[in-house]
C-alpha cells in the first residue's frame, strides 16, 4: 500500500468554493487587422457543475508505485484508468496493462488540515 501524500505547500483556499457556476477564460487570440490595428479576443465559457467547487485546492506528490505484476516502478500519475465498464479500475499499469496493479491510498485533505490546525 502506497500512501499518496498531499503536497503541503500546494494547499490553498479555493476562491470559488461552494460555487456551481463560474466562467472559464479561454485562450486569448490576437488578430492583426488589415487596417493596421490589432484586436484581441478571448472566449469565455460559462460552466455549470453538478458539484459545488471544493473548499480547498491541492496537489498530490508524485510518489512512485510498483506494479505487482511486472515489477516496474513509476510515478502513480502514469497509472491508467478504465471506467468504461461497471467494474472500472483506476490503477492500470502503463507497461503491462495489469488492472489494479498496485494499491494506493490518497491522503485525506481533512486529515492534513486537522494536523495543520494542531500545529498553530
Ligand atoms: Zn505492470
Amino acid at each position: 500500500m502506497t500512501l499518496i501524500k498531499i503536497k503541503r505547500n500546494s494547499i490553498k483556499r479555493n476562491p470559488n468554493a461552494g460555487r456551481t457556476d463560474y466562467l472559464i477564460a479561454g485562450k486569448e487570440e490576437h488578430t492583426s487587422n488589415p487596417d493596421g490595428s490589432e484586436s484581441w479576443h478571448r472566449d469565455v465559457q460559462h460552466v455549470r457543475s453538478l458539484f459545488p467547487e471544493p473548499k480547498w485546492l491541492f496537489e498530490y506528490q508524485n510518489n512512485r508505485v510498483t506494479c505487482n505484476n511486472c515489477g516496474k516502478t513509476f510515478g502513480w500519475k502514469r497509472l491508467e484508468s478504465d471506467y468504461l465498464s461497471d467494474f472500472g479500475s483506476s490503477s492500470i499499469c502503463p507497461y503491462c496493462k495489469e488492472w489494479d496493479c498496485c494499491e494506493i491510498e490518497f491522503e485525506d485533505i481533512k486529515e492534513v488540515l486537522r494536523e495543520n490546525s494542531r500545529r498553530v
